[in-house]
């Protein structure tokens, strides 16, 4: 068993689509079913960000472009679909039956962006298996909240891997769903608890969808099509002259993950690493290309500087009220607000008198991260910033990227430098 996974950007028009259904037909092979992981179309995650109770009030127009680009898109691939009763429109009213009852509050933000957000993946998984269908291909829709099984940590959900494992091998003793079609569809970026309710793994983690289902079917590998040739040293979006990197070993992508290379979720090659799954990035565009695989490798190839930008970064220094030392025990509460809010902080420093963190600058978390903060410490920030990473830099490149812009933060280890400036040059 293989599995693909397709992100917002090659599902993100009826001709993307169609193009999504051609890869995978091409790839089919007799008696091998194809697990294929699929996000929202488009930018309807972002869209339906600003759905959740309580982020906005003008909602009504928000709404209205979600139903004109679904269904245009649907209507495109599926000229017969009924205008008035159809199953997107099926899920849009379930939206609007949750957008009635969710209650807008911050202890409630995480839960409800979950209900809310989930809906990107399974209008567009419910599109796709429906266009497959009527393409010949015999595909089978799968609720992801049925097999992903996560805890309440909801927006950041933490995966059951028992119970997750429990659900996929019951998917594959599943004749039915897995022996009688060629392919399975299924939502990248949600899971469910065991009550019920429907979790996120976190903004961009289809990937990671893909992978924690590869580990629990016991794929033999897995395929992520992108709008790149492969896992390039730089965001091409920043950076002129991108070099591919062929082969890369899971180490190294864990640490470029990390670090936010966006081309991959951090969390998606642990699993594939513990059962030497291989994973290979190709271009959706050009699906010919050789792309890049992550595997068992032990130096990338070829080797060359990887550069890594974080934009739209708030950078904190908290400081104890009292001048006391920012100590252990100052240390522990900061984290709990951290993990509590469910804030990653992408850099961090210490020092006598202060604590300064990096983090992206989400104003739904970082109000309330301030306020917390504001009753033990007192807190300065600086935003519009960008993190900058530089594994294998040399002198010559860390000048050439920072381009005269003053350094807030820096850290520096053998292989890896890290950077906080002014996003634009001053
Ligand atoms: N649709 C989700 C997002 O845009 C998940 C994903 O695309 O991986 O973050
Ligand atoms: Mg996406």
């Amino acid at each position: 068993m293989k599995v693909f996974k397709f992100g917002g950007a090659s599902v993100n028009s009826a001709d993307a689509v169609r193009n999504m259904a051609q890869i995978v037909q091409s790839h089919l092979e007799p008696g091998k079913p194809l697990v294929v992981v699929v996000s929202a179309m488009g930018k309807t995650t972002n869209l339906l960000e600003k759905l959740v109770p309580g982020v906005t009030d003008d909602t009504h127009e928000l709404r209205r472009q979600l139903e004109e680009y679904h269904l245009k898109i649907y209507k495109e691939l599926i000229p017969c679909v009924d205008d008035a009763d159809n199953a997107v429109q099926e899920l849009l009213r379930k939206l609007d039956g949750r957008l009635a009852t969710l209650q807008p509050s911050n202890e409630q933000y995480n839960y409800n962006y979950d209900q809310v957000v989930s809906f990107g993946e399974l209008i567009s998984t419910t599109i796709i298996a429906e266009y497959l269908n009527s393409h010949g291909i015999s595909t089978q829709w799968l609720d992801a909240r049925q097999l992903v099984i996560t805890d309440n940590h909801y927006r950041e959900g933490h995966v059951d891997w028992t119970k997750t494992q429990a659900a996929c091998q019951r998917l594959v003793a599943d004749k039915e769903a897995l022996g009688c079609h060629q392919v399975i569809v299924t939502q990248g970026f949600i899971g469910g608890t065991t009550d019920g309710h429907t979790t996120t793994l976190g903004r961009e983690g289809s990937d990671y969808s893909a992978s924690i289902l590869a580990y629990c079917l016991g794929a033999e590998n897995i395929t992520i099509w992108k709008d790149v040739p492969g896992f390039l040293n730089a965001d091409p979006k920043y950076f002129p002259d991108t070099v591919k990197i062929n082969q890369i070993p899971y180490n190294e992508a864990i640490e470029l993950a990390y670090y936010g290379a966006s081309v991959i979720h951090p969390k998606t090659v642990k699993p594939i690493q513990n059962k030497g799954i291989p994973l290979y990035i190709r271009s959706f565009i050009t699906p010919q290309g050789e792309g890049s695989a992550i595997g068992n490798y032990h130096t990338i190839s070829p080797e060359t500087p990887l550069y890594i930008f974080k934009n739209n970064q708030i950078l904190l220094s908290i400081l104890p009220r009292d001048y006391s030392f920012i100590a252990e025990d100052n240390l522990q509460v900061i984290f709990g607000i951290l993990s509590k809010i469910g804030i990653r902080v992408n850099l961090m420093q210490n020092s006598a008198l202060s604590f300064s963190i990096c983090i992206d600058n989400n104003p739904q978390l970082v109000k309330p991260l301030i306020e917390s903060l504001k009753n033990m410490f007192r807190v300065r920030y600086n935003d519009n910033l960008q993190l900058i990473t530089i594994r294998y830099y040399t002198q010559e490149v860390i000048d050439r990227i920072v381009a005269g812009r003053p350094i807030l933060l820096e850290q520096r280890s053998r292989s890896t430098e890290q950077l906080v400036v002014p996003a634009t040059s001053v």
